[in-house]
C-alpha cells in the first residue's frame, strides 16, 4: 500500500475537466480563467501532471459558445473543445465529454461556476487515497430558490424510496478514474441518468462536500420541463417500482369491488331500501377507468423505453474537435 502511494505521489495524474455547455457565452471567459488558474495551482503543487486540460463539450449551442471555445483552444494549450452536431441534452453531452477526453482522472462540472472549484483539490486527494469515484455533494441549498430546493430534495428521497441507488444531493460534479470511465463505456443505454448509473459501477467511492453558489451569469439551461424529464428518466430507467405499484393498486381495487359486490347482495337480500344508488354504480366506474388509464400510461412509458432502446441509436455525434491535447495525447 505504501509503495503504491509513493508511486502515485511520484507520478501525479493527468486531470481532465469536462464541462457540457449550452448557450454559455456569458460565463465562458470567467469559467476559463478560473479553471486555468486552478489547473496552474494544482500543477505547481505537484498534484496533477502536465497535460491536464479543460474539455468543453458544446451541446449544439445557438450563441457564440463554440466560436469562443475554438478561439480559446487556439490560444491556450490547456483548453480543448468537442462540438456535438446538435443539442442532445446535458447528460448526453457529459457522457460524450467523458468518453472522448483523455487523462487519468476526469472531473465533470457545470460551466456556470455553481460548483465550488475548491472541491477539486479535495477530490484529487480522495483519489490519491484510493477512491476511484468521488461524488461532489451539496452541503446545503441556501442559494437555490425554495421551489428548486424543495423539489430537488423531495426527489432524492422519492428515488431512494423507489429503490434507486443514488448519492443524496449529488448531481454531476464528480471525479472518475480512467478505469471507472472505461467501465461506463460498456453501458449503452439510450436514456442516460448518470448520477444513477455511476454508483452502480461499484468501485470504491468517496464524498466531498461543497457549497453550491449562484449561477455566475446567464440563465439556467434547465427549465422546469427539462428538470421534470430528467426526474422521470431517473425513476423509469432505474426502477420497475411504478409497474409493481400498478399491480398493487389493481389488487386493492379488486378486493374493494368484491366487498362492494357482497355488500350489494346483502342489501338486496336482507333490506327493503335495496336499490343500489347512482353513486355505487357510477363512482366505481369512473374510479376504475382512471386507474386503468393511469396504469396504461405507466406501462406505455416502459414500452416506449423498450422501443427507443431497441433502435439503438447513437446518443451523440461529434462534429468537430479542437485543441492540442487531442493530437498530442492519445484519446483514451
Ligand atoms: N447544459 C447542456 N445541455 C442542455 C442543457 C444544459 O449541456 O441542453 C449544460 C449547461 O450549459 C450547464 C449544465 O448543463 O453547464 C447545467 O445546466 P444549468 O446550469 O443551466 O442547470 P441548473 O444548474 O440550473 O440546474
Ligand atoms: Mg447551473
Amino acid at each position: 500500500m505504501d509503495i503504491q502511494k509513493a508511486t502515485d505521489l511520484a507520478h501525479p495524474p493527468v486531470l481532465s475537466l469536462v464541462l457540457p455547455c449550452y448557450n454559455e457565452q456569458e460565463v465562458l471567459p470567467e469559467t476559463t480563467a478560473r479553471l486555468q488558474a486552478m489547473l496552474a495551482r494544482l500543477q505547481a503543487n505537484g498534484e496533477i501532471a502536465e497535460g491536464s486540460a479543460i474539455y468543453y463539450v458544446d451541446d449544439g449551442s445557438r450563441d457564440r459558445t463554440w466560436e469562443m471555445i475554438h478561439d480559446y483552444a487556439e490560444r491556450h494549450a490547456d483548453v480543448c473543445g468537442i462540438k456535438l452536431s446538435r443539442n442532445r441534452g446535458h447528460q448526453n453531452a457529459l457522457l460524450c465529454g467523458l468518453l472522448t477526453a483523455p487523462g487519468d482522472i476526469l472531473i465533470s462540472l457545470d460551466a456556470d461556476l455553481q460548483d465550488d472549484l475548491e472541491a477539486i483539490p479535495q477530490m484529487i486527494q480522495r483519489y490519491r487515497e484510493g477512491s476511484e469515484i468521488v461524488f461532489g455533494v451539496r452541503r446545503k441549498r441556501t442559494k437555490d430558490t425554495f421551489f428548486k430546493r424543495f423539489s430537488a430534495e423531495s426527489y432524492y428521497k422519492f428515488l431512494a424510496m423507489m429503490g434507486v441507488q443514488i448519492v443524496y444531493n449529488h448531481a454531476d460534479y464528480r471525479l472518475m478514474s480512467r478505469r471507472a470511465v472505461e467501465s461506463l463505456r460498456g453501458y449503452d443505454e439510450t436514456h442516460l441518468f448518470l448520477r444513477g448509473l455511476v454508483p452502480q459501477l461499484g468501485y470504491k467511492g468517496a464524498i466531498v462536500e461543497f457549497d453550491r453558489a449562484e449561477r455566475f451569469a446567464g440563465e439556467s439551461k434547465y427549465p422546469l420541463t427539462k428538470m421534470l424529464s430528467l426526474a422521470w428518466q431517473g425513476v423509469t430507467s432505474f426502477s420497475a417500482y411504478p409497474l409493481r405499484l400498478i399491480t398493487g393498486i389493481g389488487m386493492i381495487i379488486s378486493v374493494i369491488s368484491l366487498v362492494m359486490a357482497a355488500w350489494a347482495v346483502v342489501t338486496k337480500l336482507f333490506t327493503d331500501s335495496a336499490l343500489p344508488g347512482w353513486a355505487s354504480t357510477v363512482i366505481p366506474m369512473y374510479f376504475l377507468g382512471g386507474v386503468q388509464l393511469l396504469s396504461l400510461g405507466i406501462i406505455g412509458e416502459y414500452v416506449a423505453k423498450i422501443f427507443e432502446s431497441s433502435k439503438k441509436r447513437p446518443r451523440f455525434h461529434v462534429e468537430s474537435l479542437c485543441g492540442e491535447r487531442f493530437t498530442d495525447a492519445t484519446p483514451r
